[in-house]
């Protein structure tokens, strides 16, 4: 399971492809997702 969260809401999900979606599950918005490493280390 790869961790992921949206730039734009701040939703954090969870998805079983290492893929970036495209969408944000949450507010629809496009190319704002990325990749959540871990809580106390965020890679911008
Ligand atoms: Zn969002």
């Amino acid at each position: 399971m790869a961790k992921f969260y949206c730039k734009k809401c701040n939703y954090r999900f969870e998805s079983n492809s290492e893929n970036l979606p495209m969408l944000c599950p949450y507010c629809g918005e496009k190319g704002v997702i990325k990749k959540e490493e871990s809580a106390e280390q965020m890679v911008e």
